[in-house]
């Protein structure tokens, strides 16, 4: 790896051993080998091209707060995206880059009285990573908003794509199996009561403080909801199949299951991603044995 030719790409921008338990919600991870923080759309392409010449694996690293770093860190490149301009444009639409992060468009939308992403209100990170996971809450998903995208393509093209390019399903995108960047995207809204939408927006946030983990560190729900493919609005929570398979309690080492909410994992205070993967492993193990169900983990786990 020619570190001399990363740093001059990237105008010797680049930190090395930069620990990651600080860029992720879960506050676990050790430290990237390489570093960049990207301001513009423009860095991210260039970070991206810098590590394919220089033959190394990057990762787009948004509010961090649906993945889980390793111990020993990251051996490539890590490029934070911090491209977080959004306007609101005439006609209602919302266009953002990347980096934008969810909560404050939430904010942004309301206050323009336009309604389509109040059901976003408290989602963590970026609207890159709620794109990439089609994030989604009580109901509603970024899918049903998405319009346009400008994506930075494998093969180095700058491209725009609408809706349908994502095959968006349940908490999935395309973005996962083609290994495209999202630079920018253009969210459709449309008029609504300013005061319903505050209502929404207030009850939804009440709801996460009472029902997530406030103060300690997680990466919200590790497993998916079950869903029949024939009656999509059929939803089993996971939580309530991990509840009855008896999880509650169960801790290894400063991982935790959250005593509000069986499906998530909590840093009680020094957990490191071995005591993370070993109670979700048996937190999946316990919904085989009590049901035959085979639980889909909705975090990402990130190689180092
Ligand atoms: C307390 C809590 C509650 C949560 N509640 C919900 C919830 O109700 N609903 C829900 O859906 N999620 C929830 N989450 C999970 C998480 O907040 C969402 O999945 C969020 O959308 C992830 O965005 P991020 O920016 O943090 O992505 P990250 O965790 O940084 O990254 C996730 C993935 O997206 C990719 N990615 C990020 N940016 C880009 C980009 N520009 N282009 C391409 N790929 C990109 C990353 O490479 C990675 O693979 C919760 C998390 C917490 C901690």
């Amino acid at each position: 790896m020619n570190e001399n030719l990363l740093n001059a790409r990237l105008d010797g921008q680049v930190r090395r051993d930069v620990v990651l338990a600080q860029y992720s919600s879960f506050g676990i991870g050790g430290p990237a080998r390489y570093f960049f923080v990207a301001h513009t759309p423009t860095e991210i392409i260039r970070a991206v091209d810098a590590a394919r010449e220089c033959d190394l694996k990057f990762f787009i690293l948004g509010g961090g707060s649906n993945i889980l770093f390793d111990d020993e860190g990251y051996s490539g490149l890590i490029i934070k995206d911090e491209c977080s301009r959004f306007a609101i444009c005439s006609g209602g639409s919302i266009s953002a880059q990347s980096g934008a992060v969810v909560d404050k468009m939430v904010d942004a939308a309301l206050e323009a009285g336009l309604a389509g992403l109040e059901y976003a209100a408290g989602i963590r990170g970026t609207i890159g990573g709620a794109v990439y996971g089609n994030a989604g809450a009580f109901g509603h998903a970024i899918n049903e908003i998405l319009e346009k995208a400008v994506l930075y393509t494998r093969d180095g093209g700058i491209t725009i794509v609408d809706n349908e390019h994502f095959r968006f399903a349940y908490r999935k995108s395309s973005l996962s199996d083609s290994g495209d960047v999202v630079l920018s995207v253009k969210l459709a809204l449309r008029p609504g009561d300013k005061q319903k939408l505050a209502e929404i927006v207030n009850e939804r946030r009440r709801f996460r403080m009472e029902r997530h983990p406030v103060g300690l560190g997680s990466a919200g729900s590790v497993f998916k909801n079950l869903r029949k493919l024939e009656e999509p609005n059929n939803v089993t929570p996971a939580g309530k199949i991990l509840e009855e398979a008896g999880v509650r309690g169960m801790r290894v080492g400063d991982a935790a299951v959250f005593e509000k909410h069986c499906n998530i994992v909590v840093n009680m205070g020094k957990a490191t991603s071995n005591d993370v993967k070993t109670l979700v492993a048996m937190m999946e193990k316990a919904a085989r044995h009590k049901f035959g169900i085979d639980l889909k983990r909705e975090i990402l786990y990130i190689d180092p």
